[in-house]
């Protein structure tokens, strides 16, 4: 393993300064302003990250912008040695990044490993930027014309991102960000940004140059300052929806091509004829799973027929077995909530649903962990209906809804008229079903038997309706669309024939 040239941020003493990242070095921040930093297994504050101002923000893409055209000329091969690189430090720092995961955000190690190995694909996937970046070729388009398109970078592209994968959605932006040539300025969530300031060290490391990839961090000044900036070209963000249409509209209006992905509500149908233990066990991870704090996390289970009985019998008798704790203790599946706040406000949602009539079948906090970590135990309400908050609503926690309807056109109406259109997945073993499924429900990711149909690498994610605005996915072949913009030339060249010089050529052919 290779050493780093400054320790890991969680290896530093007392309480963590979090800097921002600017031209190849840790930067203090010069505005007075920073956010506190929590363990939420403890409740206790365990850093302070900078708030940039708008003068730091300007540093960033001042940095990045004389920095893009020399990374714009280097090579291919050698872009795709660096990030073979790359794929290799991350590779070997997958326990470093996993642990900042869990002390910031509370997701269990395994879990959080598993968001490191996830984000490394869009990287392997990066490697292959030689091939990823050719263009076509038409010869003899016309007599002795030739047509040719090349993909070329933007200048300074610029990535938003929540806190629910810190370190896997940043690698969704600079992974084909920088691949395809552009220089990178990163606003990683306030709430856990160290695995940001990492990334920037293991970039480093790899041979990157200083000023490709710059962090700053902080709150809606950042944002702003980014999203005015005549310099950066393009804006990726991913987060919940009022921010993802603010962006969308704000860097738009300022000429910026924008992908912003927003929130979600995602449906997961069972129909009566469907396997109701694997629906059970795939309805239990998808929805409890880094305590519901997934974009593609099911929020909400439909069961078609007679197999409401059934299905709410099967999650709740597996309910108990989910241990509750410190995601850094063996044998726990499920940590604690990202904030106190947000912890408080997704309890609420239980209190409110059994108000509007919602059956409560397991309730969160009667089994969360005792302690100051923001914790909440899993919930289970049955008889959810569309007008019910707990229904309407994004509630981003350990808290699984269950709608009865009486046929399978009902549930794909519900799932149809849904604002969001992230991810959705039906469960039955009628083959013909699955396929009228995936033709007619509007989702821009649908799972088969499958509960959270992330694509692989190598396809592009992204939602539907109020779950991205702008029209291109993320990561993936859009991914590289998106960083690139298109040139087609048309040639000539005049006949060998018509030369001055005596090139040996028969002058009739
Ligand atoms: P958020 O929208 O609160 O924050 C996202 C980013 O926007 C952060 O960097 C934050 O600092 C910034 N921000 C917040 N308020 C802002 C404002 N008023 N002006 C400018 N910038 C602002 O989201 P979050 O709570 O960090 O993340 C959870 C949300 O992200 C959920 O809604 C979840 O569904 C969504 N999400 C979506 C996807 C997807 O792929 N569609 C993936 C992950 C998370």
């Amino acid at each position: 393993m290779t050493e780093l040239a400054s320790p890991p941020i969680r290896e530093r003493e007392g309480l963590a300064q979090i800097r921002h990242w600017i031209g190849g070095e840790s930067v203090p921040g010069a505005s007075g302003r920073s956010g506190p930093v929590y363990n939420p297994a403890t409740g206790e504050q365990s850093g302070a990250v900078d708030f940039a101002s708008v003068e730091e923000v300007a540093r960033a893409v001042a940095a990045a912008k004389a920095a893009f055209p020399a990374w714009r000329a280097t090579s291919l091969s050698r872009k795709s040695e660096i990030y073979f690189r790359i794929r290799k430090l991350l590779d070997e720092h997958r326990e470093d990044l996993a642990r900042l995961l869990t002390l910031e955000h509370g997701k269990v190690l395994s879990d959080a490993l598993g968001e490191v190995a996830r984000g490394i694909e869009v990287i392997e996937f990066a490697c292959g930027i030689p091939h990823l970046l050719k263009g076509a070729f038409t010869e003899q388009a016309s007599s002795g014309i030739d047509v040719y398109s090349i993909r070329q970078p933007l200048g300074v592209v610029a990535g938003i991102t929540p806190f629910n994968f810190p370190a896997m959605v940043p690698m969704w932006m600079w992974g084909p960000a920088l691949a395809c040539g552009n220089t990178f300025v990163l606003k990683p969530s306030e709430k856990d940004p160290s695995a940001s300031i990492l990334t920037a060290e293991l970039l480093k490391e790899a041979g990157v140059p200083d000023d490709v990839f710059n962090v700053v961090h902080g709150d809606k000044v950042a944002v702003d300052a980014l999203l005015e900036h005549p310099d950066v070209s393009a804006l990726s963000f991913v987060g919940s929806t009022p921010i993802a249409r603010y962006i969308y509209e704000t860097g738009t209006k300022h000429g910026k091509r924008v992908q912003a992905l927003g929130g979600a509500k995602n449906h997961m149908i069972v129909l009566p004829d469907a396997d109701i233990e694997m629906a059970a066990d795939a309805a239990v991870g998808a929805a409890y799973g880094s305590a519901g704090e997934r974009c593609m996390a099911i929020s909400q289970v439909v069961a078609v027929g007679d197999a409401g009985d059934a299905l709410v019998a099967a999650i709740k008798e597996r309910l108990p077995r989910i241990k509750v704790g410190s995601g850094l203790d063996e044998g726990v599946e499920m940590g604690p909530l990202v904030t106190r706040e947000h912890r408080d406000k997704v309890a609420g949602y239980i209190e409110g649903a059994a108000g509007q009539g919602a059956t409560v079948v397991a309730d969160g906090r009667e089994t969360a962990p005792k302690g100051d970590g923001f914790f909440l135990g899993v919930s289970l309400l049955d008889d959810v209906t569309p007008e019910m908050d707990a229904y309407k609503d994004e509630i981003f926690g350990p808290v699984l809804g269950v709608t009865r309807v009486g046929t399978y056109d009902d549930a794909v109406k519900l799932v149809n008229e849904n604002p969001y259109g992230n991810g959705t997945a039906i469960f039955t073993r009628d083959g013909g079903v699955a396929r009228q499924f995936q033709f007619e429900v509007e989702a821009g990711m649908v799972g088969i038997n499958v509960p959270i149909p992330v694509p692989v690498a190598y396809y592009s994610f992204g939602g539907w309706k109020a779950s991205l605005f702008g029209d291109t996915h993320i990561y993936g072949p859009e991914g590289i669309n998106f960083y690139t913009r298109g040139k087609v030339v048309t040639s000539r060249w005049p006949d060998p024939a018509t030369s001055q010089v005596d090139l040996g050529f028969p002058q009739t052919r």
